[in-house]
């Protein structure tokens, strides 16, 4: 599929059509990754940020909100609960700020979790912080990265990140974390005010380029007290997610891929099945202590904000079952790609 063909599939209203790319994605992911989804558990270990990304509600510039770092205690309570629940995978992400979360504690904390949870896969979401802390971080035993590239257009990555030395860096850290021997995991956020289709499309392209082990995607959701949450979004609908997770399934088949929060947040009632049936097989449960997650609030009314861990698993676990799907067991590794 070229570029043109995606931009074709992501302006599209003609449900005919759209239901034969939805059928065939599904079909890709059933064959490449099978009916599994794999459930990482999501800890939220901090909203300390030095950043001023112009879309998130935790950037420094943010005065509104008030600032925490989890315990190493309350990190492995999280870790307790995702293992309590068979989740194969804890994701640690957090704001930016290497003074708050310094390189050595981080690395403890993932040696404890490992020593906890020897089967679990560690994966980190820390943002950039440079190819020393990458090693270190993998040395104590953490196994995947996620760090989302935002956009593939350098003119825009810098609109979204005003601050940042530019988009080059950002692509050079994700070479890092793959030569580093991490999983790695991108992904985009749809809509963001001044993107277009073709920026879209060539974000998808660049998915596939990147030979990435996941990719995430999910609406902009515009964040009032930040730069861009007065700014009118382009195409930051359910739609246009949907479709984009289907030509990613397409373009990179033994991905991995989320049927994100954000996705969920636009529509509590059936957005994570969605997703699923549109080319995921991968959620991220929220098993922050409860306290601690409106705190951390990247974007408004985010979903399963108040929701207790073992009452949204059940559930979700339900939902899991009902679609004819299974919940994965293990890890959930990304497919190795043929050498
Ligand atoms: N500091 C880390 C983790 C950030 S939160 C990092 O930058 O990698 C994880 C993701 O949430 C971000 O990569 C971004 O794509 C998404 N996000 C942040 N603000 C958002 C918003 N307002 N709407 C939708 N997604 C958002």
């Amino acid at each position: 599929m070229n570029r043109a063909e995606i931009i074709h599939w992501l302006r599209t209203s003609d449900e005919a059509a759209l239901e034969s790319l939805w059928q065939e994605a599904d079909a890709v992911r059933r064959r490449e990754v099978g009916d599994a989804v794999h459930l990482r558990g999501l800890i939220e270990v901090s909203n300390r940020c030095v950043q001023q990304c112009a879309y998130c509600g935790i950037r420094a510039g943010n005065r509104t909100i008030s600032r925490y770092t989890l315990r190493l205690e309350e990190i492995l309570a999280s870790v307790a609960l995702a293992q309590q629940f068979g989740y194969g995978s804890v994701v640690l992400q957090a704001g930016e700020t290497p003074q708050g979360l310094p390189t050595e504690w981080v690395a403890e904390v993932i040696q404890e979790i490992r020593r906890q949870a020897p089967e679990i896969a560690i994966t980190l979401s820390l943002g950039e912080r440079g190819e020393k802390a990458f090693e270190t971080w993998r040395l104590a035993g953490a196994n995947r990265y996620l760090l989302r590239m935002e956009s593939s257009n350098p003119t825009l990555f810098r609109k979204l990140h005003p601050q940042h030395p530019g988009w080059e860096f950002r692509l050079a850290a994700l070479k890092q974390l793959q030569k580093i021997g991490y999983e790695v995991g991108s992904g985009v956020m749809i809509g963001v005010p001044g993107e277009t289709w073709d920026d879209l499309a060539a974000d998808i392209e660049m998915f596939r380029s990147l030979e990435l082990d996941m990719v995430g995607v999910g609406p902009f959701l515009p964040h009032p007290q930040t730069p861009m949450g007065t700014e009118k979004p382009t195409f930051n609908d359910e739609l246009t997610t949907l479709k984009t997770i289907a030509l990613t399934r397409l373009l990179c088949p033994g991905v991995n891929i989320p049927s994100t929060t954000a996705l969920a947040a636009i529509d509590r009632e059936s957005g994570h099945e969605r997703g699923l049936s549109r080319g995921a097989n991968v959620i991220m449960p929220n098993v922050t202590p409860p306290s601690y997650r409106q705190l951390y609030e990247i974007y408004p009314s985010k979903a399963n904000t108040s929701e207790a861990a073992e009452t949204f698993d059940r559930k979700l676990k339900e939902r899991i079952w009902a679609m004819g799907r299974t919940v994965g067991t293990g890890r959930g590794n990304a497919k190795r790609k043929p050498s």
